[in-house]
């Protein structure tokens, strides 16, 4: 007997249909002896619809109610697989974000995790009833509803699985496991049947949407077995394997090593400029300081060499969905600044090639910027960190630009 818990993605949740299908692959490990805790997401396409009624309502939201409309799509889709698993013949009782609890910051709207009671999850498990848990909802300081932030169930499903001390946590989503590049955009992109912790972790932070990035550092951290796999597909590949591990780099000898482990693209960054900001000490302080006591996260930043006039163009990325209040916050805050005019554009796309090889090898960057640049695509924001290198660049380009470095870096599956 293992204690395991199982997570379901939007796709595998839209419907009764599907559902069904998930409560039976609940019900077989049921079956086989394990205690197993269930988390799930609301059904696909619910939260983009309850983000976007808050947004209709006011485009600067109270992200604490904001929190208590977009949590709901999760309770009741795990009010739905209760139900489902119970006409099955298998006990199963659902456990909301409050009432585990799952304890989080008062960070709305991106809330972090911090405990997790398990005694009433202990009871039920030992009691055999599956529990049933709306990922990405917990419960702040206050008695407040939090959410942990877009694709946040993950996040819940690694935390859920450490708290109980589970010997695996399955990820079941709508692809078989983790791929060298998004494989509805490449195709060739090839499935990894392992991936480091450390690779899974910048690959997720760069745009990697399979799993959200603070679910890899919590695995990492706690050391907890995820595994990434199909809801709808049970094949194993040429190797045996099904899905993607997430394993220690220990675990992964150096012939199975790529220079390049994968390619991510992020569409949901909005460039900043500010124009003629002074060009002197603390100028850009001022800028960055109000943008974190806000809580926006700076991604990209190039300050432009200085005018002659003693002033400089300074260009960044937030988050689009922080793009608002960012507008707002340095709007007001240019008393203190004093640029000339703040200019912004969503159509952009972030690139990103990451893999530990890296470290060892030089011209992974240059490999990029050719390959880019013989096809035409200009450059806007250039980052880089010890095992990734970003690029920004027009959002037309993007599909374009991730399949031409995917066969740059020599990672297109053989043709079938
Ligand atoms: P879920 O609803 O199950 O959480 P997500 O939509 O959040 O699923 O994540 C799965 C999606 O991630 C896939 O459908 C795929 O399009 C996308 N994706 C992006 N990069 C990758 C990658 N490197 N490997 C696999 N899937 C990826
Ligand atoms: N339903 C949430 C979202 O769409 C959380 C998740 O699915 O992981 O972001
Ligand atoms: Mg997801």
């Amino acid at each position: 007997m293992a204690r395991i818990v199982m997570k379901f993605g939007g796709t595998s949740m839209a419907g009764i249909e599907r559902i069904r299908n998930v409560a039976a692959r609940v019900k077989r490990e049921v079956e086989a002896g394990h205690q197993v805790a269930v988390v799930v997401s609301a059904m696909a396409g619910e939260t983009d619809r309850l983000v976007g009624f808050c947004r209709e309502a006011s485009s600067l939201y109270d992200p604490q109610e904001y929190d208590v409309v977009v949590s709901a799509g999760e309770q009741i889709t795990s009010g739905l697989l209760a139900i489902t698993l119970q006409a099955m013949g298998v006990p199963a009782r659902s456990w909301l974000g409050w009432q585990l609890p799952i304890h989080t910051d008062t960070a709305f709207a991106k809330a972090r995790i911090g405990e997790i009671d398990t005694a009433a999850l202990d009871q039920s498990l030992a009691a055999g009833v599956v529990a049933v848990i709306p990922g990405f909802q917990g419960v702040a300081e206050g008695n407040r509803v939090t959410t942990l932030g877009r694709g946040g169930s993950d996040t819940s499903a690694v935390a859920v699985a450490a708290a109980m001390k589970a010997e695996r946590c399955d990820i079941y989503t709508d692809v078989d496991g983790v791929y060298t590049t998004d494989p509805r955009i490449v195709p060739r992109a090839r499935k990894l049947s392992k991936v480091t912790y450390e690779e899974m972790l910048e690959l997720a932070s760069v745009g990697a949407k399979v799993l959200q990035t603070r679910s890899v550092g919590l695995a990492m951290k706690e050391q907890v077995r995820v595994r990434v796999l199909s809801s709808f597909d049970d094949a194993r590949d040429e190797d045996g394997y099904r899905g993607t591990l997430i394993v220690g780099e220990e675990e992964i000898d150096d012939m199975e090593r790529q220079l390049i482990t994968g390619i991510a693209h992020d569409k949901n960054e909005a460039k900043i400029t500010l124009t003629a900001v002074p060009d002197r000490p603390g100028a850009v302080g001022s800028i960055f300081a109000p943008l974190a006591d806000a809580g926006i996260n700076v991604d990209m930043i190039v300050q432009n060499i200085a005018h002659s006039t003693g002033s400089t163009d300074v260009t960044f990325t937030v988050p689009s969905a922080d793009l608002a209040r960012c507008l707002d916050v340095l709007e007001k805050a240019n008393g203190d600044i004093g640029y000339a005019k703040m200019v912004h554009d969503t159509r952009v796309a972030k690139i990103s090639v990451v893999g530990v090889g890296m470290r060892s090898h030089a011209g992974v960057a240059s490999t990029m910027f050719q390959t880019l640049g013989a096809r035409g695509i200009n450059i806007l924001a250039i980052t880089t960190s010890e095992i990734k290198v970003s690029v920004l660049i027009e959002e037309d380009y993007t599909e374009l630009a991730v399949r031409v470095l995917h066969t740059a870096y020599g990672l297109d599956a053989e043709a079938a």
